[in-house]
């Protein structure tokens, strides 16, 4: 008795970390960056091979500790509540198309290899209503413990049924069925838990580290990272990109005039602004907030024309200039702007080189008065005499 009772728990242990450490090594697997390449295409058969491999593995365990002890009942069950959970938690956390069919495989070979079970085709179906909500809903299933306790009881319900059946509706201890049921899906859940927790953190930190504060636009960290990915990309397949840059004028005069707080606005309007203006525009385009009073955006996959560039310069410089400002005392004032832009062009060496070319257009319009555009080297807008002030 206490031999069987020590067996039985240590069984449950013994297994339960060989389940933590399936659902350790699938979370990894399914999240990690380190695949790069065509190693990536391995992900999702290297999560199903493993899914199947460990379900495969609980099973020979069950099969081979019943031989041993010529004892159909207690061990095999227990092994059950682990195969059960282990398709789950792949369904739970993958919700891949593929994961699904091939556990549909799965779950239909062990419905039809269980000796003696007359309803095992409505039971097979059962389970995989039961997998296909997993699959469609893991995300809400996931989320909620009041709807992953008793979705779980209900997925894992059929086998229990199909087992029951095939060993004659022999008594197998329903009470530690139950509870080391209970007890793994305690361990999947804080599993998933810990590793889902971590995840948005991390989401949450490296947006913090990329999105600037006051505007909400992507910082110059991005800026740069970006550059250097239009540029790669440009070599590898030819895409190229345009690059505007843009400073308010005398925009000290607006800190000075009217307090930084009222200069914060500006920036906050501005960067609202120009995020609706360029949306309208025909290519993928990424904003920034490049510097204290400077902004600059970046167009993917462009083609070479001059008229359109002059176009977006004129519809961002027209937009800004548009705006508005109201202080608390009443006062109203405008901003103008003046903007750099320049294209990507074969004969660049260093991904840097687009910026420091619009940079020096920037300043061209600046010398040209302010409130001007330059584009590819030409000055196209005189200023019109607005000024902050
Ligand atoms: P220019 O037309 O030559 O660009 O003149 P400017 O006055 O705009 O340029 P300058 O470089 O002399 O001044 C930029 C000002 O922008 C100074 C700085 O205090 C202000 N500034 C930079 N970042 C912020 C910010 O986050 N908030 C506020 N309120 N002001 C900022
Ligand atoms: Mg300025
Ligand atoms: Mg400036």
């Amino acid at each position: 008795m206490l031999v069987s009772w020590g067996l039985r728990t240590t069984t449950f242990i013994n297994n339960s970390l060989v389940l933590i450490g399936y659902a350790l090594l699938f979370n990894w697997l399914q999240n990690t960056n380190s695949l790069t390449g065509r190693w990536r295409h391995w992900r999702e058969p290297a999560l199903i091979g493993m899914t199947i491999g460990f379900v495969v593995l609980f099973h020979f365990s069950s099969v081979l500790a019943m031989a041993a002890q010529n004892n159909p009942v207690g061990y095999g069950w227990t092994y059950l509540n682990f195969q059960g959970a282990t398709l789950l938690y792949a369904l739970l956390s993958s919700r891949r198309r593929h994961v699904f069919l091939t556990m549909i495989i799965v779950v239909s070979l062990w419905y039809w290899w269980l000796p003696h079970v007359s309803m095992s085709l409505p039971l097979d179906a059962w389970t995989i209503v039961m997998m296909y909500l997993a699959t469609k809903f893991g995300v809400k299933i996931g989320t909620y413990w009041w709807i992953y306790y008793p979705f779980a009881y209900v997925y894992m319900a059929p086998f229990f049924i199909a087992n029951w059946r095939s060993l004659n509706g022999i008594d197998v201890g329903w009470p530690w069925q139950f509870v080391t049921l209970t007890l793994i899906l305690w361990f999947l859940w804080e599993t998933h838990y810990r590793f889902k927790a971590r995840r948005t953190h991390e989401a949450h930190l490296l947006s913090e580290a990329r999105i600037d504060d006051l505007t909400g636009l992507r910082n110059f960290r991005v800026f740069d990272a970006d550059l250097h990915t239009a540029f790669d990309r440009l070599q590898d397949h030819n895409e190229l990109y345009a690059l505007y840059t843009f400073d308010i004028d005398h925009f000290k005069r607006v800190n000075d005039t009217y307090g930084h707080v009222v200069g914060n606005t500006v920036l906050q309007a501005v960067a609202k602004r120009l995020r609706e203006v360029v949306a309208q525009f025909d290519y993928p385009v990424r904003t920034y907030r490049t510097g204290g009073e400077e902004f600059s955006f970046l167009l993917l996959d462009v083609v070479e024309d001059f008229d359109k560039a002059s176009a977006y310069s004129t519809a961002v410089q027209k937009a800004l200039s548009d705006l508005t400002f109201t202080t608390d005392r009443g006062d109203q004032f405008h901003i103008t702007v003046s903007i750099g832009q320049d294209r990507s062009i074969h004969e660049d060496r260093n991904y840097l080189d687009i910026y420091k070319r619009a940079d020096k257009y920037l300043y061209n319009s600046k010398n040209h008065g302010r409130n001007a555009i330059t584009i590819h080297g030409i000055t196209i807008s005189k200023p019109n005499a607005a000024s902050p002030n």
